[in-house]
């Protein structure tokens, strides 16, 4: 019989006819096990059963020193990580506020965008209008001359006598009237 064999037998004997102890050993206790122990043998069935020592010791001094120290440290670290959530959570919402003030920006500045651009096609619809009630009323001059003074050329750029009537027009957007010097 080998000796697990004959440990195992043992520990089987005293699990069974032994009493259960109200202190249990240090491997029951550590191993959530029920320590029962056949007297007048001290060995509880467990410590039989895998070939160890039984005992019943308080935890020593050095454990709680070790378990004191452990838990300081995972005070220091929480604090640590405590205070860079803090501070992360206020880097986010400064982020948030002004994310938000870059979008209303936007926004305005999409508004303003889309004021100008109806207002360039509204000039321009206007300015066309006049552009074609001028080309109907005044065709477009023949090129000038080739030999022609200064004043041939204005008139030749801007015939003003051929137009009829711009009375309706609004003053500013005509040209500046030209002084018609030379006699034709
Ligand atoms: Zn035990
Ligand atoms: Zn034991």
């Amino acid at each position: 019989m080998s000796s697990s064999t004959r440990r195992s037998r043992l520990a089987d004997i005293i699990f069974s006819q032994g009493f259960t102890m109200t202190v249990r050993c240090d491997r029951c206790f550590k191993h959530n096990l029920e320590c029962r122990v056949l007297p007048p043998h001290k060995k509880c069935s467990e410590c039989v059963r895998v070939g160890r020592r039984c005992e019943r010791e308080m935890v020593s001094e050095n454990e709680w020193k070790q378990l004191d120290r452990a838990r300081e440290k995972i005070k220091s670290d929480m604090r640590s990580a405590e205070d860079s959530v803090n501070e992360l959570s206020e880097s986010l919402s400064s982020i948030a506020s002004s994310l938000s003030s870059a979008i209303l920006k936007l926004k305005r500045l999409k508004r303003e965008q889309e004021f100008l651009d109806e207002r360039q096609t509204k000039m321009m619809r206007r300015d066309l209008e006049i552009l074609d009630f001028l080309d109907e009323e005044n065709p477009p001059p023949s090129p000038p001359r080739e030999t022609s003074s200064s004043s041939d050329i204005m008139n030749a750029l801007c015939p003003v006598d051929d137009i009829v009537c711009l009375d309706f027009l609004n003053p500013e957007i005509l040209p500046p009237p030209l002084e018609h010097s030379s006699s034709s």
